[in-house]
């Protein structure tokens, strides 16, 4: 069907492999570790690569460890698995930052630029901020998030906590205990309108540089702190883990023996 007619929008997903994931302990960055004979990142290439929702991405590799050497054979490694798997929507590589909000940043940056170019083939109406450490991308929670942000402008993928959560005092005791039916665990993709985002990126950057100390932990946060516009939280999945400590990785091979990419 002609895009007219669908109303499909441009969608440009941001796939973040920038990470050094040292709370890993392994020798291996833990986007390229291995999962069912597949390294990490697979997942989440072969999520967006199968997604008629999603139209291109802009891979984030090497950042973190740009002291170290490390950082080149990072972005070497992910490079060839895109060409390996022959993933035809990755059309740019962007550079890592020392934190996770400037790699996104260099992927805005690399959007900004492309909007000024201008013309239709560089326009992108809506941008999927996802953590290549979440490897149970599905296409229902693709679906689910670009619903959300055609109605809201802006969503995360986010489900409600199991646990109850305190909130501590400078001294490790209990200082405050928000009531557990409006607690959410926030995942990725977080999603939202091309303008809003680069907007609030630009407005991050211009107050922080690239400073290692940012009081923002993933994107809604930015968008929180520098506009007005309230994000709404869309279905994600208890499968959508994130993968930081190798009992993460255990809890994947589980997850692994019945995950369906749709
Ligand atoms: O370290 P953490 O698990 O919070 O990282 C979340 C995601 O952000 C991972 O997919 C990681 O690769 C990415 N990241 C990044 N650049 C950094 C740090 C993390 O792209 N400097």
């Amino acid at each position: 069907m002609a895009e007219e007619e669908t109303g499909k929008k441009h969608c440009t997903a941001v796939l973040l492999a920038g990470g050094r994931g040292s709370r890993m302990k392994s020798g291996a960055a833990k986007q390229f570790m291995t999962l069912g004979g597949k390294p990490l990142l697979w997942y989440s290439l072969m999520a967006i690569q199968r997604s008629d929702i999603i139209d291109d991405c802009i891979l984030v590799l090497g950042g973190g460890d740009e002291q170290s050497g490390k950082a080149d054979s990072a972005v070497r490694t992910g490079r060839e698995i895109v060409r390996q798997y022959n993933f035809t929507k990755v059309t740019a590589f962007v550079q890592g930052g020392s934190e996770r909000c400037w790699s996104v940043e260099n992927a805005m940056s690399l959007l900004r630029e492309r909007r000024l170019r201008g013309g239709e083939a560089e326009r992108t109406d809506y941008v999927f901020i996802h953590d290549s450490a979440r490897p149970f991308l599905t296409g229902e929670i693709l679906s689910r998030t670009y619903e959300a942000v055609r109605k809201y402008r802006a969503c995360v993928a986010a489900m409600p906590s199991k646990d109850t959560v305190k909130l501590a005092d400078e001294s490790g005791f209990a200082a405050e205990t928000p009531d557990r039916s409006r607690v959410w665990t926030i995942q990725t993709p977080q999603v939202f309108e091309a303008d809003l985002i680069l907007d609030a990126y630009d407005m991050l950057r211009r107050e922080y540089g690239q400073c290692a100390h940012v009081p923002v932990t993933d994107d809604a946060g930015v968008v929180e702190r520098f506009t007005d516009v309230p994000v709404k939280f869309a279905e994600g999945s208890y499968h959508n883990i994130k993968i930081t400590t190798p009992e993460d990785m255990k809890i994947a091979e589980v997850f692994l023996e019945s995950f369906r990419f749709c």
